[in-house]
């Protein structure tokens, strides 16, 4: 089976065409997969020609399996369903400068970082490019007139950087008009710190924003929280980063989550600013969700607050991250486990996803 969110306009027409269909057909199919229809939504074709093409590929590998609307403001977390039973989150942020979505790349994460849910059970499998575009369309479609995606961020469960290929191939298939739409530039891809990989990304110069999930000023503490850490050092990681600064004259962004008692005193302020002194970056000072399987805890606002100064006076440029949703944002990769655990919802949510006994079985795998 082929998914078709995957195909570009000439990949589509190329795809029409070994169905022995007139290339038209692909631009047809092509405008038709991007609204986020189904083959037998398709009513531009004919029935028999829908038929056809649901013999071999797939419209939509992805479809939304739930979704969870905040009180406080519009953003929505959704649960996406694939066709093999997993399913990853999402969630849709709604900024002034318009919608942005956070997207998963993997099913799981095996990085092992002590403060995250998504790694809890090891990674399952990648995403393909396919699906990762799969997961724009339904926000898209879920968003209707209201609008459409403008920004993405490559934060959602998974390492996109230890799924190198498929997500170079969504960066350059989302970006382009036919596709999502997406500009480079309006994209970030977050990653713990894969040395080669950085590198490669900046060898492509796709205009992307790296942020880097930094959390420690040195490797001691990094250790402790991100296994990552015992592969690569900080050293090498702030070269790379610098790599990039140089090859694509974009900044970077370091992500730092505030641990109590872990990361959060005032000399680790000082140390972190004296390790990115000089670099071109942006540091995001983000308060720790907490994790209820980890024993890990948050710091309070008055901390947030005295850690961002310390940066400040050292000429660090830095921000708190805003929280959008907080009644349902929740950590990362919590709603799936919550899935995961409760069966009957699973069943439900695949009877409701046209799923077949294949993939039921394929679910029970995680129980
Ligand atoms: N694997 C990539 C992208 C996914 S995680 C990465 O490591 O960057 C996206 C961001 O959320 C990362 O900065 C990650 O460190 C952070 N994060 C994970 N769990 C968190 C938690 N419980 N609280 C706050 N931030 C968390």
């Amino acid at each position: 089976m082929i998914a078709l969110t995957g195909l570009n306009l000439e990949e589509m027409r190329e795809y029409a065409v070994s169905q022995g269909l007139p290339a038209f057909r692909g631009n047809q199919i092509c405008q038709a997969i991007q609204k986020g229809l189904t083959f037998e939504e398709m009513t531009v074709l004919p029935v028999s020609l829908r038929e056809q093409l649901a013999l071999h590929a797939v419209a939509q590998p992805v479809r939304i399996m739930s979704r969870y609307v905040s009180q406080s403001d519009d953003t929505v977390k959704y649960l996406f369903a694939l066709r093999d039973g997993n399913c990853v989150e999402g969630v849709l942020m709604h900024y002034h400068y318009g919608y942005s979505l956070c997207i998963s790349t993997q099913v799981g994460c095996k990085m092992g970082c002590k403060f995250c849910a998504s790694t809890l059970e090891g990674c399952v499998r990648n995403l393909s490019c396919a699906e990762m575009i799969g997961e724009v369309i339904c926000a898209n479609r879920d968003l209707g007139h209201k609008g459409r995606v403008g920004h993405i961020v490559l934060m959602g469960a998974g390492e996109p950087l230890d799924n190198y290929d498929e997500v170079i191939r969504f960066l350059r298939l989302v970006s382009r008009e036919e596709s999502c739409g997406v500009g480079l530039r309006n994209i970030s891809l977050s990653t713990c710190g894969l040395v080669e990989r950085i590198r490669d990304l900046a060898d492509t110069h796709l205009p992307v924003t790296l942020s880097l999930s930094l959390h420690a000023p040195n490797d001691r503490i990094r250790k402790t929280i991100m296994p990552v850490a015992n592969r690569y050092s900080m050293d090498e990681v702030l070269s790379a980063c610098r790599y990039y600064v140089e090859t694509t004259g974009r900044r970077v962004i370091f992500e730092y989550a505030l641990i109590g008692g872990v990361n959060d005193r005032d000399e680790d302020a000082k140390e972190l600013a004296g390790r990115l002194r000089g670099l071109q970056c942006h540091v995001n000072l983000i308060p720790l969700n907490t994790v209820k399987e980890r024993n890990l805890k948050g710091v309070d606002e008055q901390t947030v607050q005295r850690f961002l100064h310390n940066l400040e006076k050292l000429h660090i440029s830095v921000t708190r991250r805003r929280e959008m949703g907080d009644d349902i944002a929740g950590a990362c990769g919590q709603l799936r486990r919550k899935v995961l655990r409760q069966p009957d919802q699973k069943t439900a949510a695949l009877t409701a996803d046209g799923g077949d006994k294949n993939e039921t079985q394929l679910f029970n795998e995680y129980e």
